[in-house]
Order: structure tokens, then sequence, then C-alpha cells
């Protein structure tokens, strides 16, 4: 595939598989994952350090943000009836005509793969390293929900007749994965769609709605709002047009939502406290790694993030694992990410409430081995923290601070190691680093979370091999996984196919 560059003057990049080791391809959709960019390779970096450079002072997306403020209820009528109205010839379509649009879009995406790096990192301080990744699942997902549409059709027995109208909702995380994911989907079941970007993610959002629309889904069928008043975001889930709700946040956040239209269908992804446990059979070297990378990358601001690292035995009395792992943290670069040393980013909104008090002043008999420090005085540089002794029970085991804090938390065996884990009210990721095949057997039928990493980070679910979604309150509604075979049918409702006479 030919890869777009930056300008005329800057490289093509080169696409690397090593996120996307050999693999068949999907038996019913012959989808193959989205390369990611290597940075290594010196044209690469050539075009990396041409982004960096944009990011600082970067405006993409703003003319689109600036026209797309809706302040009254009446224009939010106006926006919801013309995409209800839109949907009809959305669906006049064949399956294969939109998924045509959707291979379209991403193929623009990846066309585009710069400018929403650069607008990603201007925004919502990623990193080359965390955006690249994200760029390719949004690209992923167009490719692949484009063939899960054709397959809806394809259903024996009963008909999938799709929602007119989904409102998407997504978080400032992952400004261009997220929202593109959440938005394609709807788009690839049949629906229109009404996307509500997150406040500081809305350029990242409207560089990735543009995307869409250069490949030809309508401006009527694709519609991107912002609302000014508090109290018109309430109007805009609980509008009766309005058949589904599609929304990453906290799991407060989805239960509010749900009290605005109990009768709404709910596709959310929420709240995580993920735990990592390490046994003394673990490749230490590998585990220190892929815990901090897990609990820092993006300054732990993913759902995903490791937040927890569980010590077994013999791990947990000797100090060569903490040292490693205090060493692999202490030396990460705290920056912007056009500053190219930066491997943990800024947090996006100043800390505060949770998280401030998990930054600083949190728990007695929780003791920081690292405390974290602000590093300048936007509120949004922190140096990573962690502590050790997290006791059982405690606020530090079960509470999400998302953001850059860690806790070791130590037990005997294996089996105390995962009933903490599952004593914990959410269930998204979770990982284990064991070398011994009967550990990881016991702990993939015992533990509790919907994504499950062995030997490895815990971070970066991939479409179609890894499908992103949560356990018990890491999910609400559906619960189907994002970017897995069954996201689609909760987008819409069956009924039986017409019999022949
Ligand atoms: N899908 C992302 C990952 O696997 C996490 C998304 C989120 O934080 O909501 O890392």
């Amino acid at each position: 595939a030919s890869v777009h560059a930056l300008t005329d003057e800057v490289p093509t990049p080169h696409r690397i598989q090593d996120r996307n080791r050999p693999q068949p391809p999907a038996p019913r959709t012959g989808f193959i994952n989205t390369p990611d960019t290597d940075p290594d390779l010196p044209g690469n970096r050539a075009w990396g350090r041409a982004i960096a450079e944009r990011m600082e002072h970067s405006t993409l997306g703003s003319e689109l943000v600036e026209e797309s403020w809706v302040a009254t209820e009446d224009e939010l009528d106006t926006i919801m009836s013309r995409g209800a109205k839109a949907a009809a010839s959305w669906q006049a379509l064949t399956a294969d005509e939109r998924a045509e649009i959707l291979h379209r879009a991403g193929d623009v995406l990846e066309r585009k793969r710069a400018d929403l790096l650069e607008v990603m990192g201007s925004e919502c301080g990623k990193t080359l390293d965390q955006g690249d990744p994200e760029v390719s699942e949004a690209i992923d997902f167009a490719h692949y929900y484009a063939e899960l549409g054709r397959e809806l059709q394809k259903t024996n027995g009963a008909e999938f007749v799709p929602s007119a109208l989904t409102v998407v909702t997504p978080p400032w995380n992952f400004p261009v994965a997220i929202p593109a994911g959440s938005t394609l989907s709807a788009l690839a079941s049949g629906s229109a769609v009404v996307i509500k970007p997150a406040g500081p993610a809305a350029r990242s959002g409207a560089v990735m709605v543009e995307a869409l629309w250069e490949a030809g889904v309508p401006r009527d069928v694709l519609q991107f709002v912002q609302l000014g008043e508090r109290e018109l975001g309430t109007q805009f889930i609980s509008h009766h047009l309005v058949e589904r709700l599609i929304l990453t946040g906290a799991y407060e956040t989805a239960e509010l939502f749900r009290s605005f239209r109990p009768d709404l269908p709910l596709l959310a992804e929420t709240s995580g406290k993920n735990a990592v446990i390490v046994t003394p059979s673990a490749d230490l070297d590998l585990a220190a790694k892929d815990v901090a990378y897990s609990a820092f990358g993006h300054a732990g601001q993913k759902c995903s993030a490791a937040s927890l690292v569980i010590l077994v035995g013999s791990v947990s009395t000797s100090k060569r694992f903490r040292n490693q792992l205090i060493d692999a943290v202490q030396s990460l670069h705290v920056g912007y990410p056009w500053d190219q040393r930066t491997q943990m980013g800024p947090i996006i909104e100043p800390a505060s409430g949770k998280l401030l008090r998990g930054l600083t002043t949190l728990g007695d008999g929780e003791n920081w081995v690292l405390k974290p420090t602000q590093l300048d005085s936007s509120g949004k540089l922190w140096s990573p923290g962690v502590r050790d002794n997290v006791e059982r029970g405690s606020e530090y085991h079960t509470t999400e601070y998302f953001g850059p804090i860690l806790g070791i938390m130590t037990a005997g065996t294996l089996d105390e190691a995962v009933d903490m884990v599952n004593e914990i009210d959410y269930g998204l990721t979770t990982g284990l680093h064991s070398l011994n095949p009967d550990e990881i057997k016991y702990w993939m039928n015992h533990i509790e979370a919907g994504n499950l990493y062995v030997n490895r980070g815990i971070t970066g679910a991939i479409v179609q091999r890894q499908p992103f979604g949560g356990w018990k309150k890491s999910a609400i509604g559906a619960g189907t996984k994002a970017g897995g075979p069954n996201y689609l049918v909760g987008l819409g409702t069956w009924r039986d196919a017409p019999v022949e006479p």
C-alpha cells in the first residue's frame, strides 16, 4: 500500500508488521491488520521529526470545531431530524456499497496518518509511539467493520434491522481510534451517526470525521457537534430520535447517561483497575519492562493501563524485581510529545479530584517508593509514582485513578493473587507474567476480566486479534467487544426474514 508523506520534502514512512505477527487471514472476512510505522528506519525518523515539530503549534481541525457548536435545543432537534432522515438513504445503499465507502475511509485515514499524529500530539499529548498504533487501529476498524457490515446481511433466518440514529460520545484519551471505531461500527451497521467528541479531543475528532466525509460518508449521515450548555448534554443523550448510544468513559458517566433514558440501548466501555501478576517462574526482565510500559504509557491515561502489580512468593520477598521496576520507571523521560525524547507525556486534564488525591495524599501505610512530583506550573507534567505495600481492601487496591501511579501488592500464592484481582469491581484488562503452563492455565480459568494478556503488556488491544471489552463494572449494555465479531449485532434489532409461501 502506498503511504502518504507529510509534505513533498518529507520522505514516505516504511511500515512494519511487528505488532502484527504472521497470522492467517480471518476465515470469513479476509481482514488483515494495518502495519505500524517503524520509527527506527532513517527515513521515518525524519518523518517523525517533521510531525513532532508541527505538534506544538498545530491548529488542524480548528475550523470544523468552530463551526460545529450547538447552542440551542432547536438546533439539536434539527440535527437529530436531519440524521434520522438521512439514515433512510444510507440504508437504501447495499451493504456492499456501504462497505466500499468504509474501506475508502480506511484508506483516507492511512493517507492522513501524519495529520492525525500531529493533532493527537498537539491536543492530547500522544507521543508518536503511542499515536501511531492508534491510527493503525482506526484504519483497522474501518476495514474490519466494513466486512462485518457485509456479513450482517448474510444471516440466515433473521433479518438485521439497523437503528436509524446512533449517538457517539467518545473519550479524549484515544482521540482518534475510539471515536473512529464507534462511528464506523454504527455506519457499517446502517445507522446514521451524530458524534460529540470529548472537549479536550475535539480537533482530533474533527480531523477523523473529515477523513470519513472525504471517503464519501454523506455529511447528513455523519454529523459532528459540540454542545454549549450543560443541560444540552442531557437533551442530546435523551433525544427521542436517538436509538443507540455508544459511550466510552467512566462507569459513573455511563450510569448517569443510562438514568437519562433507561430505555435506550447503550454500548459502553467503562472504567478499569487493572493488575499484572508476576510469579517466580516469570522472565523478570520482561515483566519489569512490560509493567512499566503498561502503567506509564500515555501517563497511565488508559482504561487498559496497569495500576497494580502483584508480586507472588519469592518475587515479593526479593529486591530484584522491585529494583528493576523502579529503575525502569525512574528512567522514563517525562515531557510533551513534540520533544522526541518523551516517553511519558502530559496529564491532559490537569490533575484534580481522585487523581490528585492518588498522586499526593493517599493512604496511610501505603508507601511511596517513587513519589510523584509536579514538574511544571501547568499541572500537566508529573513524574511517575510507585507505591509499595498497597494493602488488600484499601482505597488504592480498588479505585481507578487514571493517571501515572502504580501500586505494588504482594501475595503468598498465585491463587491468592487471583483472588485479589477478582475482588476489584472492574474487570477490563489483566496480565500474568509466568513461564509455567500450569500457572497460566489456572490463571486463565479463574481470573475475571475481559482482556487477558500473558507475558506481554496489557494495553494495546488489536482489532479482530484481541477485541477490546471488559467484564463486571468495566462494561455496560450489550457488553460486546470493540473490534470483535459481534460488535455490530448490538446496533440494531432482528426480525424474521420473509418466508417464501
Ligand atoms: N483499547 C485500548 C487499549 O487496549 C484502551 C482504550 C481505553 O483506554 O479506553 O489499550
